[in-house]
């Protein structure tokens, strides 16, 4: 019944797939818990528009 308890299980609101692993911030409203491989992603495409922004040589 409970015996996974021990280890939280949230759902990632974006890919909708249940971790159980330290959940990542997203940084569209910095509060919503997302899993750590949506926060990558976010990571990297705010790095790319940054990066992008900010240097205009092509990649
Ligand atoms: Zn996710």
């Amino acid at each position: 019944m409970n015996y996974n308890m021990s280890k939280e299980v949230r759902v990632c609101p974006i890919c909708k797939k249940k971790y159980s692993e330290h959940p990542a911030l997203s940084r569209v409203d910095n509060k919503t818990e997302i899993c750590s491989a949506c926060g990558l992603a976010e990571a990297w495409s705010d790095y790319i528009k940054y990066y992008t922004k900010t240097n205009k040589r092509s990649i």
